[in-house]
């Protein structure tokens, strides 16, 4: 079975337009999410692309705020700033990465908490490592419904993460163990990768590296999720980590990429934008 990440978000978006409908009824406004842009990195500017398409479709508002790649961290703090106290906005996202004079962990810290819609708050991924109601990061989300879609259990299953970032690797591997399965977590200086990610009834795959789980490295049967995103070095066509063609009769759900946990995470941050909107007027 292919995990069909895009007809998923599509179906989830329409609902989102609905409460989106009631929310203006109930409180004569929408969701606002603002998005701030450092720099011209063309994937960022895609991926940002990408949000507030999907922000329109659901009929959140969106607010652009682009800084050239020259701006202070003072000045981005300021606009930050600027952003938490502005009543009319909900949540508040900084495209990553940031340019190297620009300390990321103290930008994301400054981001208020109710807004922050990435949930990569300190205090957000304290909330998610204590298992206490958290923003949940996009990503982890968008995956987890898709397995939660396709009535994929995780309690008591052997899942493995290849990745370890706070972005996508390590929020995967905790909302996995929030959801009782038994949780190993694979990254760069791990030894025999194949013989962890055969183990594993559940896999997610956040490396990077294109072609890096061949068909030979899965488990009969077992659920792939492809995180990860990259150009094939001979076609130059967008492809994730995992080696699709090889792998889809092998296992038993696969998610594709394009058009598996790409859609979703830009879904979840609609949802995320929505979940900020109706907690701040509780
Ligand atoms: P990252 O570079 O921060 O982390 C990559 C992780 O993979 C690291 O923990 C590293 O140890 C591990 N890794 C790298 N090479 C490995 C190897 N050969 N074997 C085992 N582990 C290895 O990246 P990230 O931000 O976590 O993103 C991972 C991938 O997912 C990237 O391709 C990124 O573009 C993609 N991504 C996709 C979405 C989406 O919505 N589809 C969202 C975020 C990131």
């Amino acid at each position: 079975m292919i995990i069909d990440g895009k007809e998923l978000a599509a179906r989830l978006k329409s609902g989102m337009a609905r409460r989106v409908a009631q929310l203006r009824e109930l409180y004569g406004r929408v969701p606002m999410l603002a998005v701030v842009l450092v720099g011209e990195n063309p994937a960022s500017r895609s991926y940002i692309r990408g949000k507030i398409k999907a922000a329109g479709e659901v009929g959140i508002e969106s607010l652009l705020v682009e800084l050239p790649v020259t701006v202070s961290e003072s000045e981005l703090l300021a606009n930050i700033e600027r952003l938490n106290a502005d009543e009319r906005v909900d949540g508040v996202l900084v495209q990553l990465p940031l340019p190297d004079h620009i300390c990321e962990n103290r930008v994301i810290a400054s981001i208020a908490l109710e807004k922050d819609v990435d949930g990569f708050h300190p205090l957000n991924v304290a909330r998610l490592w204590r298992g206490e109601e958290c923003m949940l990061p996009c990503t982890p989300k968008g995956i987890m419904r898709m397995l939660a879609d396709n009535n994929i259990e995780a309690d008591g299953k052997r899942a493995v993460v290849v990745g370890r970032s706070n972005i996508v690797g390590l929020p995967m591997a905790k909302s996995l163990l929030n959801a009782n399965a038994t949780v190993t977590i694979a990254h760069s200086h791990t030894k025999n990768l194949g013989d962890i990610t055969r183990e594993a009834d559940i896999l997610v795959v956040a490396a990077g590296c294109a072609h890096l789980i061949g068909a030979d490295m899965i488990k009969e049967g077992a659920v792939v999720i492809d995180v990860g995103i990259n150009h094939d070095a001979v076609t130059g066509k967008l492809c994730g980590d995992v080696d699709f063609e090889a792998c889809r009769n092998r296992a038993s759900y696969i998610s594709p990429v394009p058009g598996g946990v790409g859609p979703m995470t830009i879904c979840m941050l609609m949802d995320n934008t929505i979940e900020c909107f109706e907690r701040r007027r509780k």
